[in-house]
């Protein structure tokens, strides 16, 4: 089950306490959902728990007695008979004469209650979400430009700061920042996606840290090892063709003690003097201590290649 599916069944098992925002949440899913207008209202959708909220829905708020249909991998819902497209149209205060229009009606969505339960009922048609392992996305789709704007100018209003784009023949409000995202699915009813997006992300992080620090570590050991092998190689180099007595007195200490341990960094061997010396006074020395070597060095042979 993808997320978005399991988020959406999530929501579908968010109580239907109040009265008033059960018709909001119904209003929400009519005017995401298929087809809306006083011939029918045809609602679509692959999930089998949200058939069964807006069969739910729509008998409560309205007490029209719908049954969801499978039609393939999908299930409709549909009412089409006069007398309860009528009573449906009555409750959201639409004329009946009219056709529909599709615009948000502010008064259908005044309690902070209501405007959550109508985003849920948007969501549910509209929505999907990006599984937590992908980059975070939250998106709801209409083919209603103004629908969209109307929907965006209510969530202003609650304090969600969606983005609005238009793709092909519809319109999408967004939200890309996991925070964000976070706060919505919250707000509608999904608490559990919504922890899911942040531990996901909290562990993201926890492991681009790590490996930060691993990669940082890794490369200065391996430069540390670098320098540590080339400072053995001068050294012998210099014994080898004059004997230890070769280094100016100034230099033999520090010759004797990188032989010796050639794991150390330059700070344990400026700890390893006698008397200690700081660790820029080692670098210096050991910045002496091959520019002599250099002498000593036998000429590079140029690479073939
Ligand atoms: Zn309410």
């Amino acid at each position: 089950m993808s997320f978005s599916s399991k988020t959406k069944t999530e929501l579908c098992r968010a109580p239907l306490a109040r009265a008033c925002c059960t018709v909001a949440e119904a209003y929400g899913v009519l005017l995401y959902g298929g087809a809306f207008s006083h011939r029918e209202i045809r609602l679509t959708t692959e999930n089998a728990a949200v058939a069964n909220r807006l069969c739910v829905l729509i008998s409560r708020a309205f007490g029209v007695q719908v049954q969801a249909e499978a039609c393939g991998l999908k299930h409709i819902v549909q009412v089409a008979d006069e007398r309860s497209l009528r009573r449906i149209l009555g409750v959201l205060g639409y004329d009946f004469k009219y056709h529909i229009s599709y615009h948000l009606n502010r008064n259908m969505v005044e309690n902070d209650c209501c405007a959550a339960a109508f985003l849920r009922g948007i969501f549910l048609m509209g929505g999907a979400v990006a599984s937590p392992d992908k980059k975070c996305h939250l998106e709801i789709k209409t083919a209603h430009q103004s629908l969209c704007r109307e929907v965006m100018s209510l969530m202003l209003d609650m304090g969600l700061s969606p983005k609005m784009t238009e793709r092909r023949s519809s319109a999408v409000l967004y939200f890309k920042d996991t925070a964000r995202v976070e706060d919505f699915l919250t707000l509608i009813g999904a608490s559990r996606a919504a922890m899911e997006i942040m531990e996901a992300k909290v562990e993201k992080n926890i492991r681009n840290t790590v490996n930060r620090q691993v990669n940082c570590e890794t490369a200065n050991l391996v430069k540390a090892a670098d320098a540590s092998a080339r400072q053995v190689l001068a050294i012998r180099g210099v014994i080898d063709r004059a004997g230890e007595d070769a280094f100016p007195e100034a230099l033999r200490e520090t010759a004797r003690l990188r032989l010796s341990h050639p794991d150390a960094s330059l700070a344990e061997l400026a700890g390893l003097c006698d008397p200690p010396v700081s660790k820029p006074g080692m670098n210096h020395r050991m910045r002496k201590l091959m520019a002599f070597a250099a002498q000593y060095a036998p000429v590079e042979e140029t690479p073939d290649d």
